[in-house]
């Protein structure tokens, strides 16, 4: 029998039902686990394929000629790229192992592009002689990408990340890209059959921005629009705008318990009191000077704009009541809109369920439940990955021996507690019964996983839908 952590006060997740479906097999995630070890990661393929075709519907609603690129660095499994390439969409890569493998998975030019933080002269020649557009961010980056496609005698199809876009007067920084002021004029200057870079083909314009506010990238897509059309009619034939990724998705059920949590902890942080997490993490509030000061530090786990209507809201900028909005303008100079989401595409789709090794109390008295997989393995680059996991018992459970615990990974460090926030469980498990933790597919399941203590790196097994689900159906992301 399974079922959801903290009955009261908690962070009820959005689940699918494949999700309810493992779940209420044990016997199943038992037989996964002896075979691949604990934690395993499991992938719901289908899943994936209806987040791609929602964006895709989307555009297709406003008449844009489009791409959607699956940012694979995200999450790591093969499965979803040959997904998301047998699906017609693109992969976003981001270094040289990530583009080499999305080639042999059968990725392409025309479907692949490369927007690595740092480019090697391999990654380099590796695009250009498959002719894989790649974002450039820096003026050394031109020079290395024409140098190396001089060498191969051969043109580099690249386009333009720009940065510093001004947004009711403030400058939006940035440490990536070149800065919008400057961009047009070093394009003029530097690109096209005059320019320095001879070998470097410039077919369009990239951004992709830090946060999640859907006014910045309404106004950095209008003013790329207008970049593009500048640098066109000045004889460039530029083509299409990237947008990057950052679409917001929502992880939680209830909007009030997202609101509870915040007040409860921020009550937690002024007093110094309560276990609400371990330790009292502030999770980013601090208490300075008598007052709670600072941000949450994680994910905005709950939001009301999400997915397709957070886009939509970029594709309905505009820049005052009587301009014209985003989407028509790029209808009408026929310019193609790029997205790269990574989050977006992987919503709904991971799980990572591991096995029960011990229970012990500390001498708070506190309960710690000891799990076969250590905090590398649900590394958020936030503060906590604030979603309620799943308890699957062997046996029956009741609700009236409800304890609290926290759960405690395998890492010979004092802070490998998987989650920060107390765990409220109807009743103690037992060795070897499961604990599911939802929705972790996108950065969550091993985005910084390491073999520290020479653990194993956790199984990725991907699946569709089956009558009846059994172990030959999951399909090992090694063996692909
Ligand atoms: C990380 C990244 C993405 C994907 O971001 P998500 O928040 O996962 O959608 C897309 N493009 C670039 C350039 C990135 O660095």
């Amino acid at each position: 029998m399974y079922t959801k952590a903290n009955k009261i006060n908690g962070l009820t997740p959005i689940t699918s039902e494949w999700m309810e479906e493992v779940m209420r097999d044990k016997s199943l995630i038992e037989q996964l686990i002896s075979k691949y070890g604990s934690p395993v990661n499991l992938h719901h393929l289908p899943t994936f394929s209806s987040n791609i075709e929602r964006f895709r519907e989307l555009f297709a609603q406003y008449g844009l000629r489009h791409q959607i690129y699956y940012a694979r660095k995200a999450n790591k499994s093969k499965a979803l790229v040959q997904k998301a390439l047998q699906s017609g969409i693109g992969v976003d890569t981001a270094s040289f192992r990530e583009l080499e493998q999305s080639l042999a998975l059968g990725g392409t030019g025309e479907t692949l592009v490369l927007t690595s933080a740092i480019k090697t002269k391999e990654q380099y020649a590796l695009a250009i002689k498959e002719q894989v557009p790649i974002i450039l961010d820096n003026v050394d980056e031109c020079e290395l990408a024409n140098t190396v496609a001089v060498e191969l005698g051969k043109v580099a199809i690249v386009g333009f990340r720009v940065s510093g876009f001004k947004v009711e007067d403030k400058k939006l920084y940035s440490r990536f890209g070149f800065d919008i002021e400057l961009l047009k004029q070093f394009i003029l200057e530097n690109l096209g059959a005059e320019g320095t870079y001879k070998n470097l083909n410039i077919a369009g314009l990239h951004f992709h921005l830090d946060g999640y506010s859907t006014h910045q990238r309404g106004k950095a897509l209008s003013d790329c629009i207008s970049m593009l059309s500048e640098l066109n009619e000045a004889g460039f034939n530029l083509d299409f705008i990237d947008i990057g990724g950052g679409i917001l998705i929502n992880y939680l059920e209830d909007e009030q318990e997202w609101s509870n949590f915040d007040k409860q902890l921020r009550v937690q942080v002024a007093s110094g009191e309560g276990n609400l997490t371990f330790n009292q993490n502030g999770l980013g509030y601090e208490l300075i000077n008598g007052n709670v000061e600072r941000s949450l530090k994680t994910y905005p786990y709950y939001n009301n704009v999400n997915g397709v209507d957070f886009l939509k809201q970029v594709l309905e900028y505009k820049e005052s009541a009587e301009s014209s909005p985003n989407f028509s303008r790029l209808q009408k100079n026929n310019i193609e809109i790029r997205i790269e989401p990574g989050r977006s595409l992987l919503n709904q789709i991971g799980m990572t369920i591991a096995k029960v090794a011990h229970r012990k109390q500390d001498a708070k008295g506190q309960w710690l439940v000891g799990l076969e997989m250590n905090m590398s393995q649900m590394m958020s680059s936030s503060a906590d990955f604030l979603l309620d996991p799943y308890l699957i018992y062997e046996d029956d459970f009741s609700e009236e021996s409800a304890v609290d615990v926290f759960f405690t990974g395998a890492y010979c460090l004092e802070r490998d507690v998987l989650l920060k926030r107390k765990i409220t469980l109807p009743q103690l498990p037992k060795i070897g019964d499961l604990v599911a933790f939802v929705n972790t597919a996108g950065y969550m399941m091993h985005f910084f996983e390491t073999e520290a203590h020479l653990f194993e790196l956790s199984t990725n097994l991907s699946f569709n839908n089956s009558e009846k689900l059994t172990v030959v159906d999951f399909v090992n992301d090694d063996m692909l």
